[in-house]
Parts: structure tokens; C-alpha cells; sequence
């Protein structure tokens, strides 16, 4: 790579040269401009001692120094009618002995190479510099790879994975052992004529595995893998994404036994005649042809497409019948126990301390994926060895979680201290709402160190994996979000912007349960929210799907939700608001506090010390009631 580089780079610099020097000698010779006329003079004089005309260029030497020069040269316009002018003289005076000696050299036949050679060269090293930028951008040349289908062959980075790579998913191993079992032994299912399923569809969110468990089957049969994002086949020219869809099925067929990998299937899969904007005759061209495709190659041929997409909502109802992506496997987040083998399969590259508990941690991150336990180990990798630390500890894990959840530490972003006391009221505002709510998640870390949008922050990450929020827990988290206002309203005599994060995510909480979730006994168990056009990924417009006449009372109705809200968190404020001003107070001194400290506080009793590892505080043991 290195040597292929350096020896065109020479080449480059030698024609460089040469063209240099060519232009160099062309235009050098500083002549003197001497007049025709003085020329003349000079000759008619008896000056001149010598003479010759070459090139159109006259040289003389002359008997006494003109300027201390005692030869001259100049450009002659016209060589030939100098000649024929001074031919004469110039004879009559060599042959009195004043012109020592004088030449005419023959007039050079003018070469057109002389003109085109040097263009000639420049167009070489242009062609050349255009050569190297079309070498680098290579993969990108359109006129290339115009249509063909933008496939990576193989694992990406050449490196096997396999199920031992995936943690925990143990169902959806199992579910996908079939299509690894088809791969390596057809015959067995294709005998007694048992249907093997064309497509598998990998439905999950972000970062849960997908494409590792598509990239897992191909290493377990032991077949090519074929991947390509769903959003390769969209191009900006019509008729690219059809052709590259035939492509891509032709060079399966070529290489099977094969797993052909769509990930981000929705990004063509969309259902037809939907959507914003234009461009959807091509994408239908697309998905059409993906739909002939898959009905098209017979089931012996070893060749099978697993779908990935976090929205099979949206996906067409064509893509999903018999025959086609007929079967779907979800990819849930991982509980506990996923969680804590996730946490081990990515640790085995990293030195960790022997505090490290990584069931403790498994424990203190609910709801995060596989990529986000990826993440945070990475981070905490990264804050261990930017200290230059051999090892990473509890206290690296703790930070990276905070980082993760909450932004970066701002430690520069200095507050002046009447900025610091609202923050503090504001948090102690969310935390002493948590404090007094039943159902709500107990709080984890409270601090007033500003992080990534916010200015302080109180965590209150959930102690088990619950994935269902009934009304009551729905409720009481729009309570403890109005917290920090409440406080500011309270206590300090004026209200802030700090609060409009919460605001509206309180807003946000109150209307799906009015209007999406049936929770509100005035409209019934009624869902008015439509999920609406799904465009670029995400709700591009909720549709309403009710009346004018509903339209008033569902907006009354989230007002009435929020308002009784706000009483209920003012009562519980100011009924404690020593306590609150106990937490103001702490935090105004120590700038973060943890779960363990504030409920000391909050029961009257001593804050212990401060602990560096407050995310995973009271996560260490193994909870009993169960
Ligand atoms: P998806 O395709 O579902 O968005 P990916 O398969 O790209 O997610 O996962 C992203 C990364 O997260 C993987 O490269 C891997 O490092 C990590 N990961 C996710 N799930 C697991 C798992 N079950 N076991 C190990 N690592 C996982
Ligand atoms: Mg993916
Ligand atoms: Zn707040």
C-alpha cells in the first residue's frame, strides 16, 4: 500500500521538473532588449567585434562594453529581412577585418512538438493528480457500481461470530437454530417435504442484536453471508434499486448455500402508496421486485433472507405472507440475567478490577440493550485509561453509567451560586416528590454538577424489570416531574425555564394517557391517537382520529390531569419543607448526593459518606422479596 503510493508521487515529481525547466528555458535568457535601430548603430559604427543569428536571437560581441557588457544579445522579430538588410554590410566589414567573424545558423524548421509537447505533459500529470483522487474515492464511483447491489461479502471485519457471541437470547437462538439446522443439512428437511420458511424477520429496537444474531447464523451454518442495508437499495436514480435487489439474489444463488442480511428492511419495506414526499414509484419498483425475488428462487436453493427492522408496523402486508417473511422473531431487551452475560462477553477484552461486581451492575441498568452495555463498558474502558489506569473500577462503571443516562460531566460550566441554590431547590423538588409517591422508582443520585443539556439532575433509574406502568405509577410520574417546578414556586418566589423539559414530558405522559391509553373515565377506554405516517423513521404526524366535539374535552381533560398533579406535589413540598431545604443545603456543600444519603436525610438520620459509586448503590445484594 505504502510502496504503491510513493513510487506514482516521484513520477509525479519528475514530470513536475521537467515541465518546470521546459517553461524554465523558454523564458530564462534575460536578454538584453536592445532597439532594432541601436543594433543598427552599432553595426554601422564598426562596433561589433562578432555576430551569429540563431533561434531569432542575435548575438554580438562588441570592441568597446555597453553597460559593462561586452556581449549582447537580443530578440529579432524578423531574422530573415535582417539578413537581407545588413547581409551586405556585414560582409563589406568582415572583409575589412572589422567583423571578426559573423553566422546565419539556418533557420530551424519550427516542430509542432516543441508547442504540444510541453500541454501534452501537463495533461499527463492532470490525468495522473485525477487518477489518484479517483483511486481513493473508488467504492463511491457511481458509474461503477451503478447498480450493482452494495453487498458485504463475509463478516465485515473477517472475524467468525458465532451464538457463543450472543448473550443471553436464548429463545431467539433457538427459533433461529432451525435455519442454521436447513442450512447445513437441506436434504433432511427437504425429504420428507417440509416447508423451510424463504425469510426471517428479526423485529427488535435499536442495539438489541439484531444484526449480530443474522451475522451468528451464517457463522454457525457455516455459509457466505451476505448483508445490505435496506437503504442501499435507495438510490436517487430510478430503477438502481430493482436492479440491485436482481443483483443481489443472483450472486446469493451464485455463492449458496447463503444468508442474505436486509437490515433496516423498513427503509424499502414501507407500505406501498404511503408515505411523504415523492420517490415512492421507486421504492415500489423495489419492493416489488424484492417480492418476485423471494417468491421466485426454489427452496432447494440454500438461500435464505433474514430482515432486520425495529418497525414491522409500517412494514407492507406483502412482505410478511407465506413464503415470504412469513416468521418473526422478536429481539427483546435482556433481563437480568441477558444483561449480566452481555456484561461478560463484552468485559473478556477489558481489565477489570476485583471490585467490579458485574451483576451489580446487570442489576442497576434495566431497560439497556446490548449495545448499551457495550457502551458503557467502552466508556468506562475509555475514563480508565485516559487517568492511565491499568484496570477498570466500580467507580469508572459509575461515571460511564451517569454519562450514558444523563450526558458528560460539565465540571468547566462554573454557576454563580444564586444559579446553584435553583438547581438545587429544582432537584430537591424532584427528588422529595419521589420520596413521598408509592409507586415510584426510588432515587438513585442526586447532583447539581451540570451535565450534558441540564443544569443538575436526580436519577431514579427502576429496581427491577417492569415492563408494564399501570395508571397510578403513570400519574405519580407526572407528579414528581412537575417537582422541580413546584420547588421554584415554593421556595424561591419565581418560576424558571429549568422546568420545560419536564413540562413537557409530563404533557406528553398525560395526554397518551387520556387519549391513547383509555385512562380517563370522561372519554372512555377510547384510543384517539393514531399512530400516524411513519416518514424518515419516526411519527411524522400523529393523526387525530376524533371530532371536534371530543377535540376540547380531551384537552381539558390532560389540563385537569396535570393540574391535580401539581396540587399533589405541592402538598407533599410544602409539607416537608424543612426536609427539602435539609437537601438544598447538602447539595449547595457536597454538589451530589446519593439514594443512601438523601433517604438518610429524609429520616432524619446522619448522611454517611459520599460514595463514588451511587448508580449502583443498593444494587449489590440480591433482593430477597420475590
Ligand atoms: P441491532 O442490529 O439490533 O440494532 P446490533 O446487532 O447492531 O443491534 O448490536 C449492536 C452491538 O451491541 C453489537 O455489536 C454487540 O456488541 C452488542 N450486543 C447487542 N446484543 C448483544 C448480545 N445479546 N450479546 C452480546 N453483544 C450484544
Ligand atoms: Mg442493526
Ligand atoms: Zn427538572
Amino acid at each position: 500500500m505504502r510502496n504503491r503510493r510513493a513510487i506514482p508521487l516521484i513520477v509525479y515529481l519528475i514530470l513536475l521538473v521537467v515541465v518546470f525547466s521546459w517553461a524554465g528555458d523558454l523564458f530564462n535568457d534575460s536578454m538584453n532588449q536592445l532597439p532594432y535601430s541601436t543594433v543598427v548603430d552599432l553595426i554601422r559604427s564598426q562596433q561589433v567585434k562578432k555576430l551569429e543569428v540563431q533561434d531569432g536571437v542575435l548575438t554580438m560581441e562588441l570592441y568597446i562594453a555597453i553597460d559593462g557588457e561586452n556581449t549582447i544579445r537580443s530578440a529579432l522579430a524578423n531574422p530573415e529581412s535582417f539578413q537581407e538588410q545588413m547581409g551586405q554590410l556585414l560582409q563589406e566589414q568582415h572583409e575589412a577585418g572589422i567583423l571578426e567573424y559573423y553566422h546565419f545558423y539556418p533557420e530551424e524548421e519550427f516542430s509542432p512538438y516543441e508547442l504540444i509537447l510541453p500541454l501534452v505533459l501537463a495533461g499527463l500529470v492532470l490525468l495522473f493528480v485525477w487518477a489518484m483522487f479517483m483511486s481513493r474515492a473508488n467504492s463511491n464511483n457511481p458509474l461503477q457500481n451503478f447498480g450493482k447491489a452494495r453487498t458485504v461479502l463475509g463478516v465485515p471485519d473477517g472475524k467468525k461470530v458465532t451464538f457463543a457471541d450472543v448473550a443471553g437470547a436464548d429463545e431467539e437462538k433457538e427459533e433461529l437454530q432451525e435455519v442454521v439446522d436447513f442450512l447445513r443439512n437441506p436434504e433432511k428437511f427437504t425429504q420428507i417435504g417440509a416447508r423451510i420458511p424463504h425469510g426471517m424477520l428479526l423485529v427488535g429496537p435499536p442495539g438489541t442484536g439484531k444484526t449480530l444474531l443474522a451475522r451468528a447464523v451464517a457463522g454457525e451454518a457455516d455459509v457466505q453471508f451476505l448483508s445490505i442495508s435496506g437503504s442501499d437499495f435507495v438510490e436517487m436514480y430510478v430503477g438502481v434499486g430493482a436492479s440491485r435487489v436482481r443483483d443481489l439474489f443472483e450472486q446469493a444463488k451464485k455463492i449458496a448455500p447463503a444468508i442474505i442480511f436486509i437490515d433496516e428492511i423498513d427503509a424499502v419495506g414501507r407500505k406501498r402508496g404511503s408515505g411523504l414526499g415523492g420517490g415512492h414509484d421507486e421504492k415500489e419498483q423495489t419492493l416489488n421486485q424484492l417480492l418476485v425475488e423471494m417468491d421466485g428462487f426454489a427452496r432447494t436453493e440454500g438461500v435464505i433472507v433474514l430482515a432486520a427492522t425495529n418497525r414491522p408496523d409500517i412494514l407492507d402486508p406483502a412482505l410478511l405472507r407465506p413464503g415470504r417473511f412469513d416468521r418473526q422473531i422478536h429481539v427483546g431487551r435482556p433481563d437480568v440475567k441477558g444483561r449480566e452475560e452481555i456484561l461478560k462477553v463484552h468485559a473478556k477484552d477489558k481489565r477489570l478490577d476485583a471490585t467490579v461486581n458485574l451483576k451489580t451492575v446487570a442489576r442497576a441498568t434495566t431497560g439497556f440493550t446490548g449495545a448499551d452495555l457495550s457502551n458503557l463498558l467502552n466508556e468506562a474502558a475509555i475514563m480508565a485509561a485516559r487517568d492511565s489506569r491499568p484496570v477498570l473500577t466500580m467507580e469508572d462503571l459509575n461515571e460511564a453509567l451517569m454519562k450514558i443516562t444523563a450526558g458528560p460531566a460539565k465540571k468547566s460550566r462554573v454557576q454563580i451560586r444564586k444559579d446553584l441554590r435553583e438547581t438545587a431547590i429544582h432537584e430537591a423538588g424532584h427528588a422529595v416528590a419521589m420520596y413521598h409517591l408509592p409507586t415510584h422508582d426510588p432515587v438513585r443520585h442526586i447532583t447539581i454538577i451540570p451535565r450534558g443539556q441540564s443544569l443538575g439532575s436526580t436519577w431514579s433509574l427502576p429496581r427491577d424489570d417492569s415492563f408494564n406502568m399501570t395508571r397510578n405509577q403513570m400519574y405519580e410520574q407526572i407528579v414528581s416531574l412537575l417537582g422541580g417546578r413546584v420547588a421554584e414556586a415554593l421556595f424561591l418566589g419565581d418560576i424558571s425555564v429549568g422546568a420545560s423539559n419536564d413540562i413537557d414530558r409530563a404533557t406528553k405522559l398525560a395526554k397518551d394517557m387520556v387519549a391513547r391509553y383509555g385512562m380517563c373515565e370522561k372519554l372512555g377506554t377510547v384510543s384517539y391517537l393514531d399512530g400516524g405516517e411513519v416518514f424518515i423513521g419516526r411519527d411524522y404526524q400523529t393523526t387525530k382520529s376524533y371530532s371536534e366535539k371530543y377535540a376540547g374535552t380531551i384537552d381539558d381533560e390532560v389540563k385537569a390531569l396535570i393540574d391535580k398533579a401539581y396540587e399533589h406535589c405541592v402538598k407533599i413540598l410544602s409539607e416537608n419543607r424543612e426536609k427539602l431545604h435539609a437537601i438544598v443545603d447538602y447539595l449547595l456543600e457536597k454538589e451530589s448526593m446519593t439514594g443512601e444519603q438523601f433517604e438518610a436525610i429524609m429520616e432524619g438520620r446522619e448522611a454517611g459518606e459520599t460514595s463514588a459509586t451511587a448508580m449502583f448503590d443498593g444494587f449489590e445484594e440480591e433482593k430477597t422479596e420475590e
